[in-house]
């Protein structure tokens, strides 16, 4: 239809760069903004947004920027971003979308690969403003940091006083709130548990607008729900995070196999004797062209945390390739960012914005050998891409102890990862990469596995059902209690 727009159009078409967001359009479902010479009556008709210290977007390239993410496969375009200035931005703007029913999304560094961050026409709220680190002193057992803060900085900070967090994921840049809001794994967790675990207070913004501190003896309930709970229940602004003794350097083997039953069960006496402090793996291509080599990756922390390394000691009993083993001595936080060179190369080539259709599963230890080589023998490593990478390693049961990080029933699960690219525009081939997801979930569920929830498998909301299990009934009831109108993080697709 032609002719004068309706003001309430033209409320609703003023979405150009520099407009200052003022109000939202409940009848529209459409934000509304002012520029110079626009009628100043004319907000009048919407809903005035609060006054704010950071920002609200609605321009081109902010919508753009969070209708994307990591895995370059889903695109749900957010009709405005906020960049908080304040805690009190994302607590007034979070009430204000649960007042018009608008889905809200926080959104770290937006690593997610499977539109998890992403919101339909509603607010994306970039947490990265949020990056304050506490004060921290060489006595300090805890920091307070920012949800948006990266973990990079995190250590960076508290290495300047000797100290650290236990546990790291294997790629730094990734946000606090991102990494908490997952659970947070690397090679320490089979000592220290999860990133999750590491956590004893938690500031949180709820979906109904409240600003609340929880911790395990405070709001244990919203606590609980928020650690791995994928967003569901509310913002994370601020986490106070455990520290420990950093050691000054680590010494790091690499171990060869080239059978995956051995392989996989020296990891396993190594992270229930715990003589190391770090426990991962890889599968790499052989000679053939298939996934035939397989990497044991384990590290020992130096003083003063640890003795010197021993290396008969250490590699007693193992039964890598002795000919093959090597071990490097580095500076704790070149090994905490050993994959900065790898990304720099990565994006240097242009895969970095690669699509990344991720497989990301928790094997039950006793069935992760058959599910490994099953999944492993129908895929070679030309199918998962350039630059991808097979992550294989244990995490102790009795370590993972946030309810809502699931792992199999058993004393040790693996963690398993295909981390595949495509070219984001061959959608044939990122297709059948998640149709291998799908069909690698189904055989992992099928014997008491499920999946780590920071990759690209199509999931029902009946399938997130049995992925939390008996965890399921106390995440529902958290989220009728605090987000009551069910409005954030819609993109995990859990709740519909
Ligand atoms: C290169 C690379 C390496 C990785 N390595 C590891 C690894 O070693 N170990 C590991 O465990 N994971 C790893 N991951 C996965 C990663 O931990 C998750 O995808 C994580 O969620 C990404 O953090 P982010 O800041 O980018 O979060 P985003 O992608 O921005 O958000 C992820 C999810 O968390 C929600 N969210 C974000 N911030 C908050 C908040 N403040 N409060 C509540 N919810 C929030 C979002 O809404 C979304 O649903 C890796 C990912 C990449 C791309």
């Amino acid at each position: 239809m032609s002719g004068t727009p309706s003001r309430r159009t033209v409320l609703r078409g003023l979405t150009v760069t520099g407009a200052a967001v003022t109000g939202f359009d409940p009848g529209a479902r459409g934000w509304a903004a002012t520029t110079a010479g626009a009628d100043s009556g004319s907000v009048t008709e919407v809903a005035r947004v609060p006054r704010l210290d950071g920002t609200l977007g609605t321009d081109d390239p902010s919508l753009a920027a969070a209708a994307d993410d990591y895995g370059h496969i889903v695109h749900r375009r957010p009709s405005a971003v906020l960049r908080p200035g304040s805690v009190r931005d994302v607590v007034a703007m979070v009430r204000f979308c649960n007042d018009h029913c608008v889905p809200v999304a926080p959104r770290g560094q937006g690593h997610a690969p499977f539109g998890q961050a992403q919101v339909d026409g509603g607010l994306v709220i970039e947490t990265a403003t949020l990056a304050d680190i506490g004060p921290l002193g060489p006595g300090s057992t805890t920091v307070t940091v920012g949800a948006g803060a990266r973990w990079s900085t995190v250590a960076r900070a508290t290495l300047a006083h000797g100290l650290t967090p236990p546990v790291f994921t294997d790629y730094l840049e990734l946000s606090v709130g991102g990494t908490l809001s997952v659970g947070g794994l690397g090679g320490q967790a089979h000592r220290h548990g999860a990133q999750v675990d590491n956590v004893t207070e938690l500031r949180v913004v709820t979906g109904a607008g409240e600003l609340v501190r929880c911790s395990p003896s405070r709001r244990a309930d919203l606590f609980h729900a928020v650690l791995a709970g994928l967003g569901q229940c509310a913002v994370i602004v601020e986490a106070t995070l455990r520290l420990v003794p950093a050691p000054r350097t680590v010494r790091r083997y690499q171990l060869t196999y080239d059978d995956l039953a051995v392989f996989l069960d020296d990891q396993r006496v190594l992270v229930q004797d715990g003589r190391f402090d770090y426990v991962e793996g890889q599968v790499q291509a052989d000679a053939a062209g298939t996934f035939g080599v397989f990497v044991l990756e384990a590290v020992a922390y130096g003083p003063p945390v640890g003795p010197a390394p021993d290396d008969t000691a250490l590699l007693r009993g193992l039964r890598h390739d002795p000919a093959s083993a090597h071990s490097t001595d580095q500076p704790y936080y070149d090994f905490l960012d050993r994959l900065a060179p790898v990304i720099a190369a990565m994006k240097a080539a242009g895969i970095w914005t690669y699509a990344h259709p991720w497989l990301n599963l928790m094997l039950p230890g006793t069935s992760a050998a058959a599910l490994g080589a099953r999944i492993l023998g129908g895929l070679t490593p030309a199918d998962a891409g350039p630059g991808a990478v097979v992550l294989f390693y244990p995490l102790r049961g009795d370590r993972l102890t946030a309810p809502l990080l699931r792992s199999s029933d058993e004393t040790v699960s693996y963690l398993f990862d295909v981390l595949s690219a495509a070219p984001a525009d061959d959608t044939a081939a990122v297709d059948r990469l998640l149709a291998t997801n799908r069909a690698a979930y189904e055989a992992t569920a099928a014997t008491g596995g499920t999946h780590y929830p920071v990759g690209s498998i199509p999931f029902t909301p009946a399938d997130w059902r049995t992925h939390f299990g008996p965890a399921w009934p106390a995440l529902e009831s958290a989220k009728r209690t605090y987000d009551p109108l069910g409005i954030l993080v819609p993109g995990q697709g859990i709740f519909g």
